[in-house]
């Protein structure tokens, strides 16, 4: 079939909305109608990552209707409202049959190489082979995915807000609720208030935290942690976060430590932090080249856990559904993470936002293929159009 996408032809360039070519899903694959899908910093990180093929179609956050389904596909059927999920896993290797989906050996080949799950694409352009991101290539009017990147979901859930929870939404929720077990009465530190530490902080209050301390260097992004549950702020750039976090916990330090940074120097401050058998979780992705340095002395003494979550530790089949009935019952906010709906047409003006670096990166401009023209408005204001949103 053919189908209009925003095409990346090089690294680097704008991307290119264009016709093209999609196969039928073959086995274990599903054809998904995208309804909306939301744009992430790490679509941009791909546009300008030298090791990006191309051409491609970018985006993996994404919702919508599956439309036709390949031989074997047992959980969805044509109808199905989906949400995508971008770490489709086997469920066979050691690690799935385990439970730990996230961490599936099989998915990450073909995520890096840019095709599905058996090693090919079903995407071309003017002839001429085209790849696949994160398995999903959500920038277009549909796409063909593993049967295991679709989470079925909840009657009445809006796919506007569904497109969201695939990626930062469940990072940040499973951070908390599935990595750190956050308990009911606890205190949690979150540090780094993106799109990923906004959710550690809705996940920490869904799991009963009674203090939930947002840590950033941006004021703005204080206050906005403020109206999706943080009970405290540090800014962390005015004060010593350990000695501050000791101060509202009576000098013994917070249970739980979420750092969705990427910086390491946030990591030492969560741990300093951190009280005695705390559990101190690394979401952010680090610079390659840096090490985390953790005091040796008494190290042996305190008890305490450091662990890396990939994905939030995410069971999507369980975890996507869980999310959108907290937000149905209006125990979740998605509609604040909303900041506006575009046309496919304007995606490089968002991209163009994101160079920003005063931008908050809260919440997510998310494409909406009802939209048919695309609109003249200028949608490079995201910071403005924040400040008004959470005022
Ligand atoms: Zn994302
Ligand atoms: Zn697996």
């Amino acid at each position: 079939m053919k189908m209009k996408a925003a095409v990346m032809n090089a690294v680097g360039s704008p991307v290119e909305i264009r016709e093209v070519d999609l196969e039928s899903p073959k086995s274990n694959e599903v054809l998904v109608k995208i309804e909306a899908t939301s744009i992430c910093h790490s679509d941009l990180n791909a546009l300008n990552d030298l090791t990006t093929p191309t051409p491609t179609i970018l985006g993996h956050e994404g919702a919508g209707i599956v439309a036709d389904i390949g031989p074997n596909v047992k959980h969805v059927k044509v109808g199905d409202r989906v949400a995508l999920n971008w770490v489709p896993y086997c469920g066979v290797c050691e690690y799935c049959t385990a439970g730990h989906f996230h961490l599936c050996e099989e998915a990450f080949g073909p995520m890096f190489d840019g095709t599905l799950m058996d090693g090919t694409s079903r995407l071309s352009m003017d002839g001429r082979q085209m790849y696949h991101h994160s398995l999903l290539s959500t920038f277009a009017e549909y796409t063909v995915v593993p049967e295991m990147s679709c989470v079925k979901l909840p009657d009445g859930m809006p796919l506007t807000q569904a497109s969201l929870i695939g990626c930062g939404v469940a990072t940040g929720y499973g951070a908390a609720v599935n990595a750190a077990q956050v308990t009911p009465g606890s205190s949690v530190a979150v540090f780094g208030i993106g799109g990923v530490g906004i959710n550690a902080i809705q996940g920490a209050r869904i799991a009963g935290a009674e203090k939930i301390i947002a840590c950033d260097v941006k004021e703005q992004n204080l206050l906005i942690a403020k109206q999706f549950g943080a009970t405290h702020t540090i800014h962390v750039g005015k004060e010593n976060a350990e000695e501050s976090l000791k101060a509202l916990t009576n000098g013994l330090g917070v249970h739980y430590a979420i750092d969705c940074s990427g910086n390491t120097k946030a990591t030492e401050s969560a741990w300093k932090g951190t009280r005695k058998r705390g559990v101190v979780v690394v979401v952010g992705a680090y610079n390659p080249s840096m090490m985390v340095n953790i005091p040796a002395s008494g190290f042996h003494r305190v008890g305490k856990v450091l662990k890396g979550s990939f994905y939030g530790d995410t069971q999507p089949l369980r975890d996507f559904p869980t999310i959108a009935r907290l937000y149905l019952e209006g125990r979740y906010k998605l509609d604040e993470l909303v900041l506006k709906t575009i046309a496919l047409e304007d995606i490089n003006q968002v991209f163009d936002s994101f160079h920003d670096h005063s931008c908050m990166n809260v919440g997510r401009s998310v494409i909406d293929f009802s939209q048919k023209q695309p609109k003249q408005q200028n949608v490079s204001d995201t910071k403005m159009e924040l400040g008004n949103s959470y005022a």
